[in-house]
């Protein structure tokens, strides 16, 4: 069975982000980037379904500009076999990139799709859904479980009330949630040889997928600072102020 991880390079989760003097987006100059945390997820899941014997094959896939390669090798180093950049120097909005996984999709037919249920950059939450919707294949979002078995994948959903579990026929698609799997740390040997693997390069235009926009972000704006907090010196101080200035009891 061929796995299909989609990742995406964001800004590292333990960087403060900085907003641009013009509003205009996130200051991404001398910031670290990183594999986004959901995708790492994904590419260990699509892992582990190789050491078990399900998958046969682990390609991933991601667009962005040429220095998202550096995310490729890092999934290479983790396990993938093989690895595909859309090469776009642009951002590119859900839909964009919905459309070019499909064309990708159509061209490796693989069975299963896996991809982080979110990208904590913009938080979208939605490219997973897009791809479900243009492929037409079942979809399992937030898993914290997959299974495997026939031609069929068991997925278990995290949802508001507790857990649901969705059989979903194959080809599918998978969007991974935290508690899905632990993900593992690429050892040296393992980085020197994802240098070795195949990486290819491709245009949106090669793939026939337009990638105009359909969404414009107006601005962005850092949150507005807290002002800092006081000591009380007794309950019934903390009582009266509750009561009287925050008005909440
Ligand atoms: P989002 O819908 O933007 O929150 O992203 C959800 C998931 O879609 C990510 O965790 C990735 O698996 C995939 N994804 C989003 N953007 C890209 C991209 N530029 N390249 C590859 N995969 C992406």
């Amino acid at each position: 069975m061929k796995v299909l991880v989609a990742v995406k390079r964001v800004v590292d989760y333990n960087v403060k982000v900085r907003v641009k003097a013009d509003n205009s987006g996130v200051d991404l100059a001398n910031v670290k980037m990183s594999m986004n945390p959901f995708c790492e997820i994904a590419v260990e899941e699509a892992v582990r379904l190789k050491e078990k014997g399900v998958a046969s094959e682990i390609v991933v896939v991601t667009i962005g500009p040429n220095t998202a390669q550096e995310q490729l090798r890092t999934a290479l180093a983790l396990g993938a076999d093989r690895a595909i950049l859309v090469e776009s120097a642009d951002e590119l909005n859900s839909l964009a990139v919905a459309k070019l996984l499909k064309a990708v999709v159509e061209k490796e037919q693989p069975q299963l799709v896996i991809l982080g249920k979110q990208a904590i950059d913009s938080d979208n939450n939605q490219t997973g859904q897009m791809l479900g919707a243009l492929t037409g294949y079942a979809q399992g979002t937030f898993a914290s479980k997959v299974e495997v078995a026939g031609d069929k994948v068991n997925v278990t959903r995290e949802i508001d009330g507790g857990l649901q579990t969705v059989a979903l026929n194959l080809p599918a698609i998978v969007t991974t949630d935290l508690r899905l799997n632990e993900p593992r740390y690429a050892s040296l040997p393992n980085i020197m040889k994802a240098k070795k693997k195949p990486l290819d390069v491709v245009t949106p235009d090669a793939l026939g997928v337009s990638t105009a926009s359909t969404v414009k972000t107006l601005k962005v704006e850092a949150p507005a600072a807290r002002s800092a907090g006081i000591k009380v010196k007794s309950v019934a101080e903390l009582v009266e102020k509750l009561k009287n200035e925050a008005k909440v009891i």
